[in-house]
């Protein structure tokens, strides 16, 4: 039988969720450290670790079968392949950043300016929607050094706290795009491809689905039981079982971390008693 192939960052940012993901799906990989490919036991699954600029042409190519890469990497190289899921982790921003001292007028301040970046693309098409005509220069790293040293006014970088910005005396000033990690998948897969991505995507989604609720246990009065049922919505309905002391019920349920916070201080003005909250793993509807 064959195996799917997945692409994923051999180091970096990505590295560990990406490899984490799969190890929650129950995948587990050997001698992840310091390889290039290595293969699962438990699942038809082999792994290539890549820069995570390549990965996009790798799967163009049909090299993987899949990738995870960040959204702002997928723009940039402008390959052809499709997003299957989006992930949830390395979420980050490509943002205008200009020196703290400058004054900043909206994107029309960029006419004429210097923009440094290592997103030339997505930045030339950023440009190109504003109407603006401005100068960008490439540099593959240290982007925010670059108004420092006088190689550029601004500079177009990722942020996600907006620390390193700070630090060179920088200041964020738009976002160009928002980023996450995605899940894409080349063209041309075969169909016992499909199908094992298929399965991959299952886990995959039961795992995200269980990172989003919470199991809730708690004691409820008998003569309450019909107001505590009515927050609970469960995936089916709660189950309530009795509890050794007369009149009181256990009643567990489903939540999810949306409605979490307000449910529970609903279930305590409607008489629930010692809320357990309990992380839930795999959720398979
Ligand atoms: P590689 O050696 O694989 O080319 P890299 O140096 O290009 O690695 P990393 O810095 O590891 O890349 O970042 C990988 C990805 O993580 C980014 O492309 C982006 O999608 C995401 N990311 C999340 N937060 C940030 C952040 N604050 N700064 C940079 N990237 C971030
Ligand atoms: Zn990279």
């Amino acid at each position: 039988m064959g195996k799917l192939k997945i692409a994923v960052q051999k180091s970096g940012r990505l590295h560990d969720d990406s490899v984490g993901l799969l190890q929650e799906c129950g995948i587990d990989l050997r001698n992840v450290k310091d390889r290039l490919r290595t293969e699962s036991d438990d699942f038809p699954l082999e792994v290539f670790f890549l820069r995570d600029d390549d990965i996009p042409q790798y799967v163009e190519d049909g090299v993987a079968d899949v990738g995870i890469v960040g959204e702002n990497v997928l723009q940039e190289k402008g390959r052809t392949v499709e997003v299957v899921q989006a992930l949830g982790f390395g979420k980050c921003r490509l943002s205008l950043a200009a020196p703290r001292s400058e004054v900043w007028e909206g994107p029309a301040s960029l006419r004429g300016r210097r923009i440094a970046t290592s997103y030339p693309r997505i930045v030339g098409a950023y440009l190109q929607r504003q109407g603006i005509e401005a100068e960008i220069h490439e540099i593959s790293g240290s982007v925010e050094i670059a108004p420092g040293i006088g190689l550029a006014d601004v500079v177009a970088d990722l942020v996600s706290s907006g620390g390193t910005l700070f630090m060179n005396g920088l200041r964020e000033v738009e976002t160009i795009l928002q980023s996450q990690a995605v899940l894409i998948r080349y063209q041309g897969m075969t169909a016992e491809g499909q199908a094992l991505l298929e399965s991959l995507l299952f886990r995959i989604r039961a795992v995200k689905r269980a990172k989003r609720n919470k199991y809730v246990l708690l004691n409820a009065p008998n003569e309450r039981l019909g107001e505590v049922i009515a927050l609970l919505p469960g995936m089916k309905s709660p189950t309530v079982l009795p509890l050794a002391e007369s009149g009181w019920s256990s009643v567990h349920s489903v939540l999810s971390e949306e409605e979490f916070w307000e449910r529970i201080e609903q279930l305590k003005t409607a008489g629930a008693q010692g809320i357990l909250v309990i992380p839930i793993e795999k959720m398979v509807l």
